[in-house]
């Protein structure tokens, strides 16, 4: 067995098509998750992690050997370069900095972190009610409106997969909630999505674990070790738990409302 350096992400293929990175909490302690996903006729990443250095992070490295393991095994795939659209769960710099390191790669195009670039890019008449579909080739992702967090959060709905990625809006995590309206509809929208039988939502992926496997027990910021941390995948249930949550919140900043598997916490 070759030993992981510190640099490399943690690799999972979640299938064939589909692989979940985490930035390692020796390279940064807030080691958030990212998403490869492959199609027919282009790749998508969501978010790029923490760390703008390559020795640090290696993400364009771990890009390019994903890739081109993912390519030879489809050959039928024969554009080159072989397109990868880079996309952001939100634009908070723990998952953006390492735009820096992709921006100039052969076949490579960067969203813009703005919510009129994202707004743009995947072309939402009415923001954020609408939810629009991106086609990476023979494989449809949603692209569901999502501010409150921040103001240019989406998630992303993997039909293939049925992986509803919610970035830092859903996670087993502090919910940080910026903008208390937007972020309440945020989530009623994505009930409403997850109701519509025509897109069976599976589970739920976000970008961090801070929860440890103790009910209601988080790991503070800062921290790098987490030997007993929560599983990351949540069920799509757990969105009407967020909701009766965000319910409690009276509008006292630094107000946190503690649960199981999350803590709402309304920002300063
Ligand atoms: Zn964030």
């Amino acid at each position: 067995m070759t030993e992981q350096r510190v640099n490399e992400p943690d690799v999972t293929w979640l299938d064939p098509d589909t692989v979940q990175l985490r930035q390692t909490k020796a390279s940064h302690w807030e080691a958030p998750f990212l998403y490869l996903l492959f199609g027919r006729e282009r790749s998508l990443l969501i978010d790029t992690g923490a760390t703008t250095d390559e020795a640090q992070f290696a993400l364009r490295a771990t890009i390019e050997r994903l890739t081109s393991d993912w390519l030879r095994r489809n050959p039928v795939v024969f554009v080159r370069p072989y397109p990868l659209v880079v996309a952001h769960s939100h634009a908070h710099g723990d998952h953006i900095a390492g735009d820096a390191l992709l921006r100039g790669r052969p076949g490579t195009t960067v969203v813009g972190t703005s919510p009129a670039e994202v707004i743009g890019f995947f072309g939402f008449h009415t923001w954020p009610d609408e939810t629009v579909s991106f086609d990476l080739g023979r494989r449809v992702i949603d692209v569901i409106g999502g501010p409150g967090h921040e103001p240019s959060a989406v998630a992303f709905f993997d039909r293939q997969t049925g992986i509803l990625f919610t970035g830092d809006t859903v996670l087993p995590a502090h919910l940080y909630v910026r903008d208390l309206t937007q972020f309440r509809a945020t989530v009623e929208r994505l009930i409403r999505f997850r109701d519509d039988p025509t897109a069976p939502v599976r589970e739920l992926r976000g970008a961090h674990i801070e929860m440890s496997n103790d009910p209601g027990v988080v790991y503070p910021p800062g921290t790098v070790d987490q030997p007993d941390e929560a599983p990351l995948p949540l069920r799509p249930r757990i969105l009407d738990r967020v909701l009766a949550a965000l319910d409690e919140l009276d509008g006292t900043p630094g107000q946190r409302v503690v649960r199981r598997r999350f803590i709402v916490t309304l920002n300063r």
